[in-house]
């Protein structure tokens, strides 16, 4: 293989495990640590679906998954782009696969990194919000026509979001087209992004952002080159009733006609959670119960955070290898394994009532924002993968 042919396999040692179904991956393994199940052709039907409707680029938020097998899949279907706010994910993305391009969406960064990123891994795209930070990419970078300037705006709606991305980053309008103007004066591209919020749950929240982008665009009296409506794209959770992709590619469409921008403007997409997020379960042992209390092996300082700080619902099933649990299900709370009494995860789940322990329990809808987010609290650090191709639990309810 030559030096140019991207790598598409993670490195030996962290090379998945393939299963024909989850109940064969507790069969093999017996685990009684958390184990993610990764369904590649749900990953890689999203990543085509996004493709085939956006109208313009397509980077993957690397933050959202970052395991080296979700990356893979997404490459092999076609996601060649990707929004890295961190050296070592942009060096993750430029040394694994070398025809891909990293692009720094991150407003604010260390001087040495930027250098990095500029000298060493090539990156040209760099995000912005702020004067002094328009300055030191300036600096490290020695700006230029082949630097792309990325303005990041404030959007005004966090009606219909579930995490707010806009109260720590963006600027306001006004100094959104001052800094379009002192990038254009230095003789760089110039481009505006803004993030309506993760899990957005109205398309129209897109078409307002686009119309604030357009007047800003118009104010600056500098126009832009790059235009990128950010992530936020939905999955679609248990108790969420969410219009389908289709309409919020449609309020895209509807949004970027109104503002009317020359056709030359490179149009970006950054989604996170909408490609991965039904792609992978976890799989978790019960080690006790307590009445309907069931203590587990992962929790909110694991994979579970979100269930924590939102109100996303997800399916579950219960797997048991010496026979058949009742049919009954009753509501049981789930204890997570760190000494911190905060680690419970909110709400109930149904399960059969004669759940009990050493039982297993398929936890659905978690590709998004788990892995990514444990921490190794107390010891606790989820980090086996594999590989299934079964339905998920959302399949069947
Ligand atoms: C987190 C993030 C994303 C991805 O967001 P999702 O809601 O997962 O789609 C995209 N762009 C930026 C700048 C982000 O911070």
């Amino acid at each position: 293989m030559g030096m140019t042919q991207p790598a598409i396999s993670p490195p030996a040692g962290h090379r998945a495990h393939r299963f024909g179904d989850v109940v064969s991956v507790v069969r093999a393994l017996t685990p009684g640590y958390p184990v993610y199940c990764l369904r590649p052709a749900l990953i890689a039907a999203s990543a085509r679906r996004f493709l085939s409707q956006f109208p313009g680029t397509v980077m993957y938020a690397v933050k959202c998954n970052p395991s080296p097998m979700v990356l893979d899949i997404l490459y092999r279907a076609g996601i060649h782009h990707f929004d890295t706010a961190s050296l070592p994910e942009i060096a993750q993305i430029c040394e694994t696969y070398p025809d891909a391009q990293a692009y720094f969406m991150h407003p604010v960064k260390g001087r040495a990194v930027i250098k990095t990123a500029h000298r060493v891994y090539g990156v040209r795209y760099y995000v912005v919000d702020h004067e002094n930070e328009l300055a030191k990419v300036l600096d490290e970078t020695g700006g230029g026509p082949d630097l792309t300037i990325v303005v990041r705006l404030k959007t005004e709606r966090a009606d219909a979001v579930l995490f707010n991305l806009s109260s720590k980053f963006g600027a306001p309008p006004d100094e959104a087209a001052d800094l379009l103007r002192r990038v254009a004066a230095r003789g760089c591209r110039t481009g505006l992004a803004f993030h309506v919020g993760s899990q957005c749950s109205d398309p129209s929240v897109y078409r307002d952002a686009l119309a604030l982008a357009g007047r800003t665009a118009a104010d600056s009296g500098v126009g832009i080159d790059c235009l990128d409506v950010g992530g936020g794209f939905p999955a679609y959770y248990a108790n969420m009733q969410i219009p389908p992709l289709e309409d919020f590619m449609a309020a895209i469409r509807a949004g970027l006609k109104e503002i009317d921008l020359p056709p030359t403007v490179e149009l970006f997409a950054e989604p996170g959670r909408a490609l991965v997020a039904h792609g992978c379960s976890l799989l978790v042992q019960v080690q006790l119960r307590k009445d309907d209390r069931l203590y587990i092996n992962d929790g909110i300082y694991g994979s579970l955070s979100e269930l924590c700080h939102a109100d996303i619902r997800v399916p579950v099933r219960l797997i048991r290898l010496d026979g058949r649990p009742a049919a009954r299900l009753r509501p049981f709370v789930l204890n997570g394994p760190t000494c911190d009494s905060l680690d419970v995860v909110p709400g109930t789940f149904d399960l059969p009532e004669d759940v009990r322990e050493g039982d297993w329990i398929e936890i659905d809808q978690l590709g998004a924002y788990s892995n990514a987010m444990a921490t190794r609290f107390n010891g606790f650090y989820p980090e086996t993968f594999v590989e299934v191709h079964d339905a998920p639990p959302a399949a069947a309810s």
